[in-house]
């Protein structure tokens, strides 16, 4: 587990957390959105679910070696010439996520005893009616003041505008911020490099690196 440590744990009073993978894990519900990204890239290039399926192998590999580091699936289908607007079209009609999460509450006491604190918010590169659906299956679509999901700069994170829009919107300086995600590269270097606190996480029971930080008892 990554942690960028701030210099005063006091000053944070905004956390930012990715969606999937962070506040969930269910490897379920990532196969369903890979399986509809490569419907739509074998659609769009006319040709069987699984060469889709090799064209964004490939197109995941080329992108890997260029950019040193494993791409988004988002990015991934860009390359392939999909748009954000096309592909999130295809995951609301597509992707069910009530087929894989039910409520946890665990999750929930998580984040509310973060909240006598902090204001929460979500950054993720999901939209938001899947955002909403995710968050209400979970049971916690109550706890964040904000959620900035992909209809909001239309630029998939990693990407430092969309990243200092979320930081305008939020509102203060760097030190009073604390981005908790589930990829370095994505949800976490882009804010280190602007001199913001992060806690990488890999399950749920992880986000307790955050109340240790915070000196918050759960
Ligand atoms: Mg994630």
């Amino acid at each position: 587990m990554t942690r960028h440590l701030p210099t005063s744990p006091d000053a944070i009073r905004s956390i930012v957390f990715d969606l999937d993978g962070t506040l969930y894990v269910s490897p379920g519900l990532a196969q369903e959105i890979e399986r509809a990204a490569e419907e739509l890239v074998s659609v769009s290039r006319g040709v069987s679910a699984a060469e889709g399926r090799g064209l964004i192998r490939a197109a995941r590999r080329r992108l890997a070696e260029i950019l040193e580091e494993e791409p988004t699936l988002t990015r991934t289908c860009l390359e392939l010439g999909i748009e954000v607007g096309e592909l999130h079209r295809v995951f609301q009609s597509r992707v069910r996520p009530e087929r894989h999460l039910t409520a946890d509450p665990v999750l929930g006491a998580l984040l509310d005893s973060l909240r006598s604190r902090c204001e929460l918010y979500i950054y993720t590169n999901n939209n938001l009616p899947l955002t909403r659906k995710i968050l209400a299956l979970l049971g916690v679509e109550d706890q964040f003041r904000g959620l900035f999901t992909i209809e909001f700069s239309r630029l998939p994170k990693p990407d430092p505008e969309a990243l200092r829009r979320v930081l305008e919107n939020i509102g203060g300086p760097p030190e009073s911020f604390l981005f908790v995600g589930d990829r370095e590269q994505v949800d976490l270097k882009p804010a280190n490099a602007l001199g913001i606190p992060t806690i990488l996480v890999a399950e749920t029971a992880d986000l307790l690196q955050v109340h240790k930080l915070l000196g918050i008892i759960p």
